[in-house]
């Protein structure tokens, strides 16, 4: 067996240009399955970028992008959520007049549309995975309360929950914590440690408390390209990184 085959997502030289400027220029970055990566870096790094281009919302100027043993460059959206790949934004996106009950149950994955369907869904096995879901995002006593009265933090757990529904091989989250208190930094600390078994994740986060309760591996990018890779302890004593980055 080759070593390629530990990696759920291997991407080479990638790189993509708007008008000439190269928001990411020449990248390589390899995740292994059940891998918990940070990625930080100045704003402007072209963090959030890369993660456009592995959900398909960018299209890259050259390189590749494998997850598993398929080329995603190309593929429609919906097809690469379907392969596994789950994305959260920065800014939660949840149905606000629908419960925390039925925010999971429309996220179950049917290939039908949020309209029309929903009693539909309501099988014992979907039921069992909300209740499931609902407990590992801290919503088990939330279920019945609607979208729009939950707290900042909720909703973000609630938008994590909804791409937990689709069981996604590899989730990615863009600044999770942005907005939230706290109290509710170190909840989502937990929160991503419990839910890193069994599939990758890749965490975009500035809040260096809050990377440094979950990193494993620490990836940071710099003007597109890849400035270090390392612990989080080889991260923090990296001279170019800090000049760049943590010195700020
Ligand atoms: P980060 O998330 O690391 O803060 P981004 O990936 O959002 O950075 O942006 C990287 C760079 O690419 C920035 O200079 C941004 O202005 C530029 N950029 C991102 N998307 C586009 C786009 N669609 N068209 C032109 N420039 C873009
Ligand atoms: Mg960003």
């Amino acid at each position: 067996m080759s070593a390629s085959n530990d990696f759920i997502l291997s991407i080479e030289d990638l790189t993509v240009s708007f008008d000439g400027f190269k928001a990411v220029d020449s990248l390589n970055l390899y995740i292994k399955k059940d891998e918990l990566r940070v990625i930080i870096g100045p704003n402007g790094a072209g963090k959030t970028t890369l993660l456009d281009m592995i959900c398909g919302k960018t299209r890259p100027t050259a390189g590749s992008i494998m997850f598993r043993d398929q080329e995603l460059i190309g593929m429609p959206e919906y097809k690469i959520v379907r392969t596994g790949v789950g994305r959260k934004f920065q800014t939660p996106s949840i149905y606000e007049n629908l419960t925390v009950f039925e925010n999971l149950e429309v996220s179950y994955p049917t290939g039908l549309s949020v309209m029309g369907c929903l009693t539909f869904k309501r099988t014992p096995e979907v039921i069992e995975r909300i209740h499931k879901v609902a407990e590992e995002i801290d919503l088990k006593e939330y279920l019945d309360v609607e979208g729009a009265f939950l707290s900042h933090g909720q909703k973000q757990w609630l938008e994590i929950g909804m791409l937990l529904m689709q069981d996604s091989e590899l989730l990615m989250l863009d600044e999770p914590v942005a907005g939230m208190s706290q109290l509710e930094r170190e909840r989502t600390a937990e929160l991503i440690k419990r839910i890193c078994k069994g599939r990758s994740i890749i965490v975009i986060e500035h809040d260096m408390e809050f990377v440094s309760r979950i990193a494993d591996k620490v990836t940071v990018l710099h003007l597109g390209k890849l400035l270090a890779e390392g612990s989080m302890a080889d991260i923090r004593n990296n001279p170019k990184v800090i000049e760049v980055y943590l010195g700020h």
